[in-house]
C-alpha cells in the first residue's frame, strides 16, 4: 500500500515538473507576453475630407491596410520587426499614392531624389541612404547599409552603386515619373515666382506623404523605418530629416520605436525622433505624453508642422500630428488592422 502512494505521489510531481517546464519552454521560444504590433503611417500634411473623393480615400485605405496585414503576418509567424517593417514599407514604396518610391516628388530640375532609413531597436544597429535614384526601392537600400556595410549613411552614386552591387534592383529613374507629382512640381515653381518660397509647405492640396513603419516582434524588438521622395521643388541636392537617425527615425529596445513625417529641416534641428525617446528614459514619461509634447507642443510652436508614429516596448502607440491630417494605421496581436486619415 505504502509503495502504491509513493508511486501515486511520484507520477504526480513528475507531471508537475513536466508542465512547468514546457511552459517555460514555450514562453521562452514563443513569448505570448508580448503583444506584437505594427504602426504605419503614410504622411502628414493637408488633407482634409473636403479636398478627398470617395475613391480617393478607399484607395489610401486599401493600401495602408495591404501593408499592415502583411507586415503583421511577418510577426505573427514568428518573424523580426526588422522584417516586417521592410515589408509594409516596400508595399508602400511600390504604390504611387505616397511621397516615397514610385510616387515621390520632383526636384527643382524635374528629378526624383529618394531618401530612407532604417533602425534596430535590439542591438541599435542603423542603415540609411540619401539622394538616390534609380533604386526601385530605397528602405531595401537602407536596410542593406544597415546588414552589409560598416557605415550608417550612405549618398547619391555611392549609395546606388553599394545597392545595385548587393542585387539591389536597379530603374531607369523614369520609372518614378507620376503626373500627379510633375503637376504639383509646376505648381510650387509657381508659387515660386509668385512668393518666393522655393518649398511646397501649408499650401492647400500640398501633402507630405513620405511612409513609415514601426514594429514589435514576439521576442520583444523595436524597429523602425523611413522612406521619402522627401519635399516638391528641393534643390541643392537638399536632404531631409527622413534619412538622419534620431531625426526621421529612432529604436531603441529601452524607450521606443519613431517615425516622423512632416518639414525636415524643423525635424533634423529639434532631433525629434530621439527626442521622444529621451523624454521617456530621462522624464519617465510615457511615449503617449512624450510624442505628443514633442508634435503639439515643440514642433508646433516653432511652425513645424507635421506627426510621428512611435511605439514603445509594451506596444503602446501614439500618431500626434500637427496638421490637419495624417495617413496612419495599426494592427496589435489578435486585433483588426485600423486605419486613419483626418483627427479622431
Ligand atoms: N520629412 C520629409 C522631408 O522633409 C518630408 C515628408 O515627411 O513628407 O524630406
Amino acid at each position: 500500500m505504502n509503495n502504491m502512494k509513493i508511486l501515486f505521489f511520484s507520477l504526480i510531481t513528475y507531471g508537475l515538473v513536466q508542465t512547468f517546464l514546457s511552459d517555460t519552454v514555450f514562453a521562452q521560444g514563443d513569448n505570448t507576453q508580448i503583444p506584437f504590433t505594427i504602426v504605419i503611417h503614410g504622411g502628414a500634411g493637408t488633407i482634409t475630407k473636403e479636398s478627398m473623393t470617395a475613391e480617393k480615400e478607399e484607395a489610401y485605405r486599401a493600401k495602408l491596410t495591404e501593408a499592415l496585414n502583411a507586415g503583421y503576418a511577418i510577426l505573427e509567424s514568428g518573424g523580426s520587426s526588422i522584417d516586417a517593417i521592410t515589408l509594409a514599407i516596400t508595399i508602400m514604396e511600390d504604390s504611387p499614392l505616397f511621397n516615397a518610391g514610385k510616387g515621390a516628388v520632383f526636384t527643382s530640375e524635374g528629378k526624383n531624389e529618394l531618401d530612407a532609413s532604417i533602425m534596430e531597436g535590439k542591438s541599435r544597429m542603423a542603415g540609411a541612404v540619401a539622394g538616390i535614384t534609380n533604386i526601385k526601392n530605397p528602405i531595401l537600400a537602407a536596410k542593406a547599409v544597415m546588414e552589409k556595410s560598416q557605415h550608417v549613411l550612405l549618398t547619391g552614386k555611392g549609395a546606388e552603386i553599394f545597392a545595385e552591387q548587393h542585387g539591389l534592383e536597379v530603374v531607369d529613374p523614369e520609372y518614378f515619373y507620376t503626373e500627379r507629382r510633375y503637376k504639383s512640381l509646376e505648381r510650387a515653381k509657381q508659387m515660386e515666382n509668385e512668393e518666393g518660397s522655393f518649398i511646397i509647405n501649408n499650401h492647400t492640396d500640398s501633402k507630405f506623404g513620405t511612409v513609415g513603419a514601426l514594429a514589435l516582434d514576439k521576442y520583444g524588438n523595436l524597429a523602425a523605418g523611413t522612406s521619402t521622395g522627401g519635399m516638391t521643388n528641393k534643390k541643392y541636392g537638399r536632404v531631409g530629416d527622413s534619412p538622419v537617425i534620431g531625426a526621421g527615425t529612432f529604436a531603441d529596445n529601452n524607450s521606443c520605436a519613431v517615425s516622423a513625417t512632416g518639414h525636415g529641416e524643423y525635424f533634423i534641428r529639434y532631433v525629434v525622433s530621439y527626442d521622444v525617446a529621451a523624454r521617456m528614459i530621462y522624464l519617465n514619461e510615457t511615449v503617449k505624453q512624450a510624442a505628443e509634447t514633442v508634435v503639439n507642443s515643440k514642433l508646433k510652436e516653432v511652425g513645424g508642422s507635421g506627426g510621428v508614429i512611435a511605439l514603445d516596448n509594451d506596444g503602446n502607440i501614439a500618431m500626434p500630428f500637427n496638421t490637419s491630417g495624417m495617413y496612419r494605421g495599426f494592427k496589435k496581436q489578435g486585433k483588426k488592422a485600423k486605419v486613419y486619415i483626418y483627427k479622431d
